[in-house]
């Protein structure tokens, strides 16, 4: 039976492919009591067979895939399972107490990881999640449950979930996972966002893939108007490839203007350019003729790994951006971590609200030796292009004032050291509280730019949690009091004589694209694929004309009303 499921339309494009579902299970253990303990270890090893072959394959192909730092994750879960310390105690448990496997293995891991988490010692806590991990892959084993790992995938699947943490995005290879689909999700969660970078189409937010998708299902994910197809009818999947292939068509239209500039047609310029999350990325900002990258966000590369990134690390992530942007603007930000991002080996307190919470900006200026790690790598990579520095969630000018003394303190004492740094590197900030929004006009005096992060911005503008699609409804960027606060950023820095970008996922919509330009944007950041359709657009669009109808929907008085007038005018 063929089933139409809505959802929100996150990343576009067609895919067509079997369904692979990805399943987290939870694990009920319970204590079983056994005859026959030779039987019972038997099983437990047949288990940890399974598992140790599945995570050579998975070291295997992360290797390929990512690189030696990924694939060393892998390697320590294999050391884990062939580490007698953990294996012996647990066939003694069997044998002496008559208890079943996965008891045993349960309660032997238990110890371990309490033990390790309970240390003051980095390096050990982060076995303890080394333990957690491959304890659970046997345990599955164990009991008959599926445990599905994405990076094993070696056919082309539309992966089902309930939900993709950045990092499960991040493991994806393009080459399989051809789309993806979820319950839990928003437009502006950031495996959305990473779906858009990595040109996979998306559609999140279905409350039910899970329950109504079966592996091997085939499923059409429509990331253009937000759709799911299971099982379509011939005529249903002749209607897709028909206008898979028209979108297919239409991007080799856009691409015509790769090399053109972005103006109006009344002679305006604007900046086009890029969201990118990692180096490879680049790529895609030069297929789709980004004029820079408008924003980087460095925290991927501190995800889907066990430890921070060293300097050098990131200092070769940096210079390759650079380069490989051949002097154009490159804005980097600084880590951005906490919200739906986390890195679990920092053991930061759970927090009731973790987009209220202690992350970005405020984290870096209390955990200093990250922060300025990462500010070091920055400056010694800033001599290969063109690089912008801009801090993330700065709500007030202290914040501000604090990050920029911390980021020249390291300038000065590498330039003491010898070190050549670029001699004009903007510091800028984003504006993404609405506090720092409202007080646009005292932060322009002391900052290089601003850049509006409208993701979070509608989110605290709105109070609705950006993750939360019972409450997307209230991501309304074209409420007249986001755009009032986008026009107070703007004006505010103009008076200053500095410039204006927008990073947030609103800079690349085609409905408000002209209400930015009316309000006199000077740099839109978006995802790669948004550049040229958004550069099409614009060269249609009087500024002029854009000015007046900027002006009209300030003073409208509701998100429905400002649609409807963009429409009507284009
Ligand atoms: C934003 O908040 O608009 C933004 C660009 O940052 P992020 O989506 O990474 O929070
Ligand atoms: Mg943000």
């Amino acid at each position: 039976m063929s089933l139409n499921i809505k959802g929100i339309a996150a990343s576009s494009g067609i895919a067509i492919a079997k369904a692979y579902r990805l399943e987290n299970p939870e694990l009920t253990i319970e204590k079983k009591s056994i005859a026959d303990a030779g039987a019972e270890i038997a099983r437990l090893e047949a288990a940890l067979d399974i598992a140790k072959t599945e995570l050579a394959a998975i070291k295997d192909h992360a290797y390929a895939e990512l690189g030696a730092d990924k694939a060393a994750i892998f390697e320590a879960h294999l050391l884990v399972l062939n580490d007698p310390e953990l294996v012996n105690p647990v066939k003694d448990k069997v044998t002496n107490e008559h208890v079943n496997a996965e008891y045993a293995m349960n309660e032997v891991a238990t110890m371990f990881v309490n033990l390790f988490e309970g240390m003051d010692n980095e390096y050990m806590k982060e076995r303890a999640a080394d333990i957690r991990d491959v304890t659970k892959r046997v345990l599955a084993h164990l009991l008959g449950v599926n445990f599905s790992n994405p990076s094993t995938i070696t056919e082309e699947v539309i992966i089902i979930a309930e939900d993709l943490t950045p990092s499960d995005t991040a493991q994806l290879n393009r080459t399989y996972a051809k789309g993806f689909t979820t319950d839990i999700g928003g437009r502006t969660s950031h495996s959305a966002i990473m779906a858009r970078s990595m040109e996979i189409p998306a559609v999140v937010g279905t409350k039910v893939v899970m329950e109504k998708i079966q592996n091997g299902d085939l499923v059409i994910v429509d990331g253009l108007d937000g759709e799911v197809i299971v099982n379509p009818s011939e005529d249903v999947l002749h209607a897709y490839e028909e206008k898979k292939a028209k979108f297919e068509a239409q991007k080799t239209e856009w691409a015509k203007l790769k090399n053109e500039a972005t103006v109006t047609s009344d002679g305006i310029h604007v900046e086009l350019v890029a969201n990118i999350g990692t180096p490879k990325d680049v790529k895609g900002v030069q297929d789709n003729g980004g004029e820079g990258v408008g924003l980087y966000r460095t925290e991927f590369l501190y995800m889907g790994r066990d430890n921070l990134p060293t300097e050098e690390e990131q200092f070769e992530a940096y210079k390759t951006v650079l380069e490989n942007m051949e002097g154009k603007p490159v804005v980097v930000r600084t880590l951005d971590i906490g919200g739906d991002k986390e890195l679990p080996y920092l053991h930061l307190p759970k927090e009731m609200n973790p987009f209220l919470g202690y992350r970005a900006i405020r984290l870096c200026l209390e955990e200093q030796e990250i922060f300025r790690t990462q500010l070091r790598a920055l400056l010694r990579a800033s001599v290969y292009g063109n690089l912008k520095i801009m801090f993330p969630m700065i709500a007030t000018l202290d914040e501000f004032r604090q990050a920029k003394a911390i980021l020249l303190e390291e300038k000065a004492k590498l330039v003491a050291n010898g070190t050549t740094v670029s001699a004009d590197i903007e510091v800028g900030m984003m504006v993404e509280i609405p506090a720092s929004a409202v007080l646009a006009d005292q932060f322009a005096k002391e900052v290089d730019f601003f850049s509006i992060g409208t993701n979070d911005l509608i989110q605290y503008t709105m109070a609705a949690d950006r993750m939360n699609e019972r409450v997307s409804y209230l991501y309304q960027p074209y409420n007249p009091a986001i755009l009032r606060l986008v026009k107070m950023v703007i004006d505010a820095a103009h008076k200053e004589g500095k410039w204006a970008g927008m990073c947030g996922e609103m800079a690349g919509d085609p409905l408000a694209i002209p209400l930015l330009i009316g309000l006199g944007l000077d740099e839109f950041s978006m995802s790669a694929t948004s550049i040229l359709p958004a550069r099409t657009q614009i060269h249609k669009l009087s500024k002029a004309q854009m000015e007046k109808l900027a002006q009209k929907a300030l003073n409208m008085s509701t998100a429905e009303e400002v649609v409807e007038l963009v429409k009507s005018m284009s």
